[in-house]
């Protein structure tokens, strides 16, 4: 058995011992150490810790958490020591590329935690305004220096802590929502691929926006043509995108407020969507009772596989709207079908939709693989890092 992490009074340099399995995943470049990876520890929860091995060698530095499953939150291997002034270096970093990359949006992610060297960190730009979250003891702790940087680098009008997500109560820390700097109001107006729409920071489910799946509603449109039914479509994203080239667009949310949402966009864009409130999985079934059928379809749902447990069921789910997808699907149309639990990989996800296929007696043939854009980018061999899948299928017969 592993023995417990022992947590006592801070030492002169906080330390974190790991166990060889520890230092081997370490070695492999993996950022997270987990509690029973931990032989011991001399150190405060949200310090950040000179990590050693079994028999004493420095191996980096991490954030530590005495809450979290994830004990250390890696920063730097070897001797390079962590501080302020490192995580500006990387903030400067992770803002470089984004510029770099040339996004058609004024609202996109600048740090992407783990893949920016900067575990447990998330900052999303909107506009003028900016939201962060810090999602571990350390990041948190850590969040004044980062303001003042990023104010520094970026000029804000406004820097909004979006630290509710349910991640903090692992690690022992209150869910709030505070600005931290200048100004927020209450709905920032942002561009994505030549649509305009109100982001509301505070309250809008992640940051406000799905920022992850700007490219793939860009790359999407090059396929929508016809009549367009967007599934879960939260603000519209989807269906506004496609439905400049789409002669009808009908777009289904279960949350009302989501739908008086698409419909505001809807009319600020001058274009047209049928905007429904409804489960899509009772719709799906009701629109093929119908007889109705479809040029473009795309599915967006929420994480079905929020962990492991919820992985039988999430695989059902996800058979199950792709299943009627298919089925409603006219042949020569196209399905965006997409998954963002990380607990149901691409191959997993693939052999699902496939299944769907087979049952809806479909011939589907895969147009492109896709995932989080390139703001949201994948650390190798940190398969968390990974977790949105689009698939641009068509059903050929
Ligand atoms: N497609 C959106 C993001 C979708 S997020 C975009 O591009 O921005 C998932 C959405 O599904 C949320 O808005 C949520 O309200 C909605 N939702 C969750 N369960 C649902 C269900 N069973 N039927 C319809 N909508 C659902």
């Amino acid at each position: 058995m592993n023995p417990e992490p022992r947590t006592s009074s801070r030492a002169t340099l906080p330390t974190a011992v790991v166990s060889a399995r520890g230092e081997q995943r370490l070695r492999g470049g993996h950022p997270w150490i987990y509690r029973s990876d931990v032989a011991d520890v001399r150190a405060e929860g949200g310090d950040i810790v000179q990590v050693r091995s079994p028999r004493g060698q420095v191996v980096g530095s991490a954030l530590f958490s005495d809450r979290s499953q994830i004990t250390l939150r890696m920063l730097t291997h070897g001797e390079q020591p962590a501080d302020a002034a490192l995580v500006r270096q990387r903030l400067e970093t992770s803002i470089a590329f984004r510029n770099s990359l040339g996004i058609d949006a004024t609202a996109y992610r600048l740090v992407h935690g783990e893949a920016d060297l900067l575990p447990s960190l998330i900052v999303d730009r909107y506009g003028d305004y900016l939201v962060v979250q810090a999602l571990s003891q350390g990041m948190d702790r850590l969040l004044p220096s980062i303001v003042e940087a990023l104010t520094d680098l970026l000029h804000p009008r406004g820097v909004l802590a979006r630290n509710d997500p349910r991640a903090r109560v692992l690690e022992g820390l209150e869910q709030r929502v505070d600005v931290l700097s200048g100004e927020v109001p209450e709905t920032v107006t942002v561009t994505e691929t030549g649509i305009e729409y109100d982001a509301d920071l505070r309250r809008g489910q992640k940051t406000g926006l799905f920022l992850d799946q700007r490219e793939n509603r860009a790359a999407a449109a090059a396929y929508a043509r016809g009549r367009l039914l967007d599934c879960f479509s939260y603000n519209g994203g989807f269906a506004l995108v496609m439905g400049r080239h789409c002669t009808e667009t009908i777009a289904f949310d279960v949350s009302e407020e989501a739908v008086s949402r698409i419909r505001q966009n809807a009319s600020r864009n001058g274009i047209a969507v049928d905007a429904r409130a409804g489960n899509v999985f009772d719709e799906l079934r009701g629109l093929d009772r119908l007889g109705e059928r479809f040029d473009t379809i795309v599915l967006d749902p929420p994480a079905f596989a929020k962990n492991k447990a919820a992985i039988v069921n999430a695989t059902a789910g996800y058979k199950e709207i792709n299943l009627r997808a298919l089925r409603l699907l006219k042949p020569g149309g196209t399905l965006v079908t997409c998954s963002c639990s990380y607990n149901i990989n691409e191959a997993a996800f693939a052999g699902i939709v496939h299944e769907a296929s087979v049952d809806a007696q479909a011939h589907v043939t895969v147009v492109e693989k896709r995932m989080q854009g390139r703001d949201h980018p994948v650390l190798l061999g940190v398969p968390e890092t990974y977790y949105l899948k689009c698939f641009i299928l068509r059903k050929v017969a």
